[in-house]
C-alpha cells in the first residue's frame, strides 16, 4: 500500500509454486536475485506469461518509446 500510484505485475515461479506482486521497477531486480538465489541462476521465475505482452507496451510506453 505504500507504493500507491505504481503499477504492479504478478512474478510467478512455477517451480516454487508462488506468486509475488511486484513494482514495475523491481521486476527485473526481484526476477533475477530470485533464479540466482534459489534456481542456480536458471530463468525459472518470470512475468506473468499473460501478462508479458502488455507489460512490454507499458513499459514501452513508460519509456516514451511508443511516442514521437
Ligand atoms: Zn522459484
Amino acid at each position: 500500500m505504500s507504493e500507491e500510484g505504481e503499477p504492479t505485475v504478478p512474478v510467478v515461479c512455477e517451480a516454487c509454486e508462488t506468486e509475488t506482486a511486484v513494482t514495475l521497477s523491481e521486476v527485473a531486480e526481484t526476477v533475477t536475485s530470485h533464479n540466482d538465489r534459489l534456481h542456480d541462476g536458471a530463468e525459472e521465475a518470470g512475468v506473468d506469461p499473460a501478462l508479458a505482452d502488455q507489460l512490454a507496451d507499458v513499459v514501452a510506453e513508460d519509456m516514451g518509446l511508443l511516442e514521437e
